[in-house]
């Protein structure tokens, strides 16, 4: 047992904790959970907790179901919303196989095998994700009018509002599990929140935003309303995002800072730049999964729709942060395609493999957009050379089946699941009659 292990376990015996919450994701990025005794811990800690994987979306075939869950002790939090007393803590686990080798479609796998290429190649990776979602009062009924919390709208003060005193509430019991959050504040639909956690290492982050949808989701439960990080719920109204910004470490040194860059931006910078641009459209699939992903890339609102760069532009699909002088450790570059239910491991992995894969070619980076692109047409965006995203799913899919880099990077077993996956739901979308058609249809024909 390690000094992590036994710190562990001298915590659950000393805070009086009941369940341990072991926590896991499937390959779309949803949480699941299984509790054990603490009596459970030590055998869980040396050989992982059964279970059936076939279950779990992607996580195993039928065949070879059998797979373990093994706690990561420097993931253990108490669970706040949970009491204090006789409580509930989590812990992330790794997914083994039956044999205890690392299980190939266990997401937060795939994303340690791209972080540990990313160390091999001398780099640390950071991520900081801007995640944003809307609170709408229930009940909710499938197909009935959403209602929002409130009419605010961008950065506005909420006095008495639901969402002023949520945020608050969200973020002290994020605090409280030591996950930072840098800012806050009202989104520009109604009803809808953005909050932004701290930048930390890529697997952190992405083990963060998992307890942050749960966090978010458990404080609207407890405020009789509901949170909803779907990406585009409301037509009228922009969708939500989770714009992320990325940096690479070479040990304690930002390797996108050059004082004497365009931005302050490096070489490294500007080909890891010109990586993330080049592949996006392969790795669309990955960062807006669902069909309705599409709705939010097209539907205005702020979300990007064009394959481009620029600084401080916001139509863009990557943004450079307006530079602080003095704060080269902060350089960074802003990924705005990635929308608030992305499976944030997966995410991260598609991501860093773009970015290391124009470092290691050596990819130019194209000129930067200085327009609205959006305001431009088809043919001036085309003469500059500015491609579309994907259109919808079906597309995104085409796109991503042909990628080298993303079935090298999620691994055979879950770049196969997931394309089997997304194509079910992209038939399943394309064989429904909507409300949209029968209004516009049905009498006018
Ligand atoms: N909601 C927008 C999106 O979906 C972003 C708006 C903003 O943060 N400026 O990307
Ligand atoms: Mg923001
Ligand atoms: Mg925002
Ligand atoms: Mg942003």
């Amino acid at each position: 047992m390690d000094k992590q292990q036994e710190y562990v376990l001298r915590s659950v015996e000393e805070r009086d904790i009941r369940f341990i919450r072991l926590w896991f994701t499937d390959v779309l990025g949803l949480l699941k959970s299984v509790a054990i005794a603490p009596a459970e811990l030590e055998n869980a800690f040396a050989e992982g907790i059964g279970f059936d994987g076939s279950s779990i979306e992607g996580l195993a075939r039928v065949a070879e179901s059998d797979m373990l869950a093994r706690p990561d002790p420097s993931t253990f939090q108490v669970l706040p919303w949970r009491g204090d007393q006789r409580g509930t803590a989590r812990m992330f686990c790794d997914i083994l196989t039956p044999d205890g080798e690392p299980a190939a479609a266990d997401p937060r796998n795939v994303l340690k095998r791209a972080l540990n290429k990313a160390a091999d190649a001398g780099f640390t990776f950071y991520t900081h994700p801007e995640i944003e979602f809307y609170l709408f009062h229930t009940p909710v009924s499938s197909g009935g009018p959403l209602i929002p919390v409130d009419e605010a709208g961008y950065f506005d003060h909420v006095a008495r509002g639901t969402g002023h005193d949520f945020r608050r509430a969200a973020i002290s019991l994020l605090e409280s599990m030591g996950i930072s959050v840098e800012f806050s504040h009202h989104e520009g639909g109604p009803g809808q929140n953005e909050i932004d956690l701290r930048y930390a290492d890529a697997l952190s982050t992405a083990d963060n935003v998992m307890t942050f949808r749960t966090v978010v989701k458990e404080v609207a439960l407890d405020q009789g309303i509901m949170a909803s990080f779907m990406p585009k719920p409301l037509i009228q109204h922009p969708g939500s995002g989770m714009h992320t910004h990325f940096s690479l470490f070479e040990g304690d040194h930002n390797a996108f800072h050059d004082p004497a860059g365009q931005y302050e931006l490096s070489d490294t910078a500007r080909k890891f730049i010109a990586g993330l641009l080049y592949h996006s459209a392969e790795v669309t699939a990955v960062t807006n999964q669902f069909v309705n992903s599409y709705k939010r890339l097209w539907g205005g609102g702020e979300a990007p729709s064009y394959v481009c760069w620029g600084h401080n532009n916001r139509s863009a699909l990557i943004r450079v942060p307006m530079y602080k002088p003095g704060k080269g450790q902060s350089a960074r570059v802003e990924y705005r395609g990635i929308d608030a239910a992305a499976n944030p491991y997966l995410t991260y992995s598609v991501m860093l493999a773009a970015g290391l894969k124009g470092i290691q070619e050596g990819y130019e980076l194209p000129d930067e957009a200085e327009d609205n692109v959006w305001s431009l047409t088809d043919a001036e965006r085309r003469a500059m050379g500015i491609a579309p995203l994907p259109n919808n799913l079906q597309d995104a899919l085409d796109i991503m089946e042909r990628s080298e880099l993303v079935a090298e990077t999620l691994g055979e077993s879950v770049f196969a699941y997931f394309l089997r996956n997304k194509r079910q739901e992209w038939q399943e979308y394309r064989a429904q009659v909507t409300p949209y058609e029968v209004s516009k249809f049905l009498r006018a024909l």
